[in-house]
């Protein structure tokens, strides 16, 4: 959130700091006193003036959920929970990030990055694909062969967890996307 961009009261949602509370990781949420102490630790923020999850928590106070879910710096976390190791009010602060991901995932947005990551997942057991001279050199190298994954298992899983949208949009986008470089 810049400073001085103003929010329209109709844009505030009062609910949505009990909403985030409710879930999984969330319930000290209102306990942030804005100390700023997961900012100043977080590593992502070092890299990006426009990350700070101190203001991410401040935004789920205030009600303005459909900026935050709708910010593009919402996924850069990087899920490394410094910031909830560091609170001094307990606020599970990657958690709430995480919930927040998961609410917009379930809106069925989710960066494209993120899909190439689902779209790898689900044809192939792991998030990137494994490329042929990967396996061959771990042969070579007398390494174990890599664990067979439970494809039918997992797509079911992800079935239920309820981004039944962006499944079907990766899986009509077809073959998997090698992201090794
Ligand atoms: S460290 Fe905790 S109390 Fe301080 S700003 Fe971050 S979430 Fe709020
Ligand atoms: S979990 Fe996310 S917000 Fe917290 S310190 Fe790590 S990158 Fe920063």
């Amino acid at each position: 959130m810049s400073k001085g961009e103003g929010v329209k009261p109709s844009r505030i949602d009062p609910k949505f700091r009990y909403e985030v509370a409710k879930m999984l990781g969330g319930r000290d949420v209102l306990q942030c006193f804005q100390c700023g102490t997961c900012t100043s630790d977080c590593p992502v923020s070092r890299f990006s003036e426009k990350y700070r999850p101190r203001y991410i928590i401040r935004m789920v106070q205030l009600g303005l959920k459909e900026r935050v879910l709708n910010s593009d710096f919402l996924w850069l976390c990087a899920s490394c929970f410094t910031c909830t190791d560091r609170c001094p009010q307990g606020v599970e602060v990657a958690n709430v990030i995480r919930t927040l991901k998961n609410m917009t995932a379930m809106e069925g947005r989710i960066p494209e990055v993120f899909k190439v990551i689902l779209g790898n997942l689900v044809k192939t057991g792991y998030i990137y694909r494994i490329p042929d001279s990967r396996i061959k050199r771990r042969e070579e190298l007398g390494l174990p062969p890599l664990s067979k994954v439970n494809i039918e298992g997992l797509n079911k899983s992800l079935q239920n967890i309820g981004i039944g949208e962006i499944l079907k949009e990766v899986l009509q986008k077809g073959g998997e996307v090698d992201m090794w470089v």
